[in-house]
């Protein structure tokens, strides 16, 4: 059984040498365990928030500890009543391993017939949970408003685009480099934008004749600059992640400018609110899948997925990750189906 442990905190991007991969032997399972094989790895940018120490709203991973993450698994063997051999499911206790036991607590059953397996770790789940919640409880979306979402060809990002144009918004999606940026056009956004052009200020100024009324904010740093003066009165702020931010171990140098954006929020009546999908919403989950199982097999919501191969790549998967080097949710294939 190899994992991958957290050997130490980096300071800016994750290296590989902040993991070590170690070797052991099988886990042995007791009555009302199972033992769980690894087929596919979740790599989401919360991971580099576990970590790190500094105060957050989860414990860290603890040094020398299995990374934790979100896995699809088959059952290899069961003494627990409710699987057999074979099943298929999502668990959130397994981690960066091959194999893993689970006693059931955070395991969900999934049925290969709905499609493939490794949708539940994106659009089907977590993402697609975050990108449901985040747009239509605290973005608010409305007919004919004009809705900004930046990351827009990850899991979240492009989940939000695709909800805010079956709400009749009209939206305007933001990736890095062109060959992002044409994916979204491809998902029948309304404007799509590359915010590495020089000019990105003034294309996305172009591209909200009207103002901006929903910004889901998955990035922050100079897009967020860029949207700050556009947004209209009593827009909303669904504050979902700050993915440009979370390498950094000190706050950028340059002018305070905190007392701009507290203006603009008095000024604007801004609504900004920060969510943490499982802590806030996991009442609501079954709605989420319900509706977005929907929305999928109606073909309205597209998802892309990128598959990299085997357990030895995930370190180096979550640093491309957090610096805009995947095309889509990011997936570790560790092991056959
Ligand atoms: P993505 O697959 O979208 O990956 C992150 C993307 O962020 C990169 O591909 C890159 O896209 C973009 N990015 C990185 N650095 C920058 C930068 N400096 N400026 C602009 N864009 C940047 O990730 P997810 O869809 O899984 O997650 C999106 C956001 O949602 C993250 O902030 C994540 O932390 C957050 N999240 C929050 C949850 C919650 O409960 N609040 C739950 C799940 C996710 P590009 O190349 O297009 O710039």
């Amino acid at each position: 059984n190899r994992q991958w442990t957290l050997a130490s905190r980096p300071a800016g991007a994750p290296g590989k040498e902040n993991f070590r991969l170690q070797t052991g032997a099988l886990p042995e399972i007791e009555e009302g365990q199972l033992l769980l094989r690894t087929v596919y790895l979740s790599l989401d940018p919360y991971m580099r928030g576990r970590m790190s120490d500094a105060e957050s709203y989860a414990e860290p991973v603890a040094i020398g500890d299995v990374m934790l993450g979100g896995t699809v698994n088959r059952v290899v063997s069961s003494r627990h009543p409710d699987y057999q051999t074979g099943d298929w499911v999502l668990s959130y206790t397994v981690g960066w391993q091959d194999y893993g036991v689970s006693d059931g607590s955070m395991l969900f059953k999934l049925d290969p017939a709905h499609g493939p397996v490794s949708h539940a770790l994106g659009v089907l789940g977590m993402p697609g949970f975050t990108a449901y919640m985040g747009l239509m409880d605290i973005g608010q979306p409305k007919a004919g408003e004009t809705l900004v979402v930046a990351a827009a060809t990850g899991p979240v990002g492009a989940t939000v685009a695709q909800i805010g144009k079956l709400q009749g918004c009209r939206v305007v999606a933001i990736a890095g480099g062109e060959q992002k940026r044409r994916h979204l056009e491809s998902l029948g956004v309304d404007v799509a934008l590359d915010h590495r052009a020089e000019d990105f200020a003034a294309q996305l100024s172009a591209a909200c004749p009207k103002g901006i009324d929903v910004y889901y904010e998955n990035v922050g740093g100079a897009i967020f600059d860029a949207v700050l003066p556009l947004l209209n009165t009593r827009a909303r702020i669904p504050l979902c992640g700050l993915v440009a931010h979370y390498n950094d171990s000190e706050l950028p140098a340059g002018p305070d400018r905190l007392s701009l954006l507290t203006s603009t929020i008095l000024a604007k009546r801004l609504t900004v609110r920060g969510f943490i999908i499982f802590d806030d919403y996991a009442d609501r989950y079954t709605e989420f899948a319900e509706q977005m199982g929907r929305w999928v097999t109606e073909g309205k919501i597209d998802y892309l997925e990128q598959v990299i191969d085997g357990l030895e790549s995930a370190p180096e998967g979550l640093r491309g990750l957090l610096e805009g080097e995947n095309f889509g949710k990011l997936v570790v294939r560790v092991g056959p189906d």
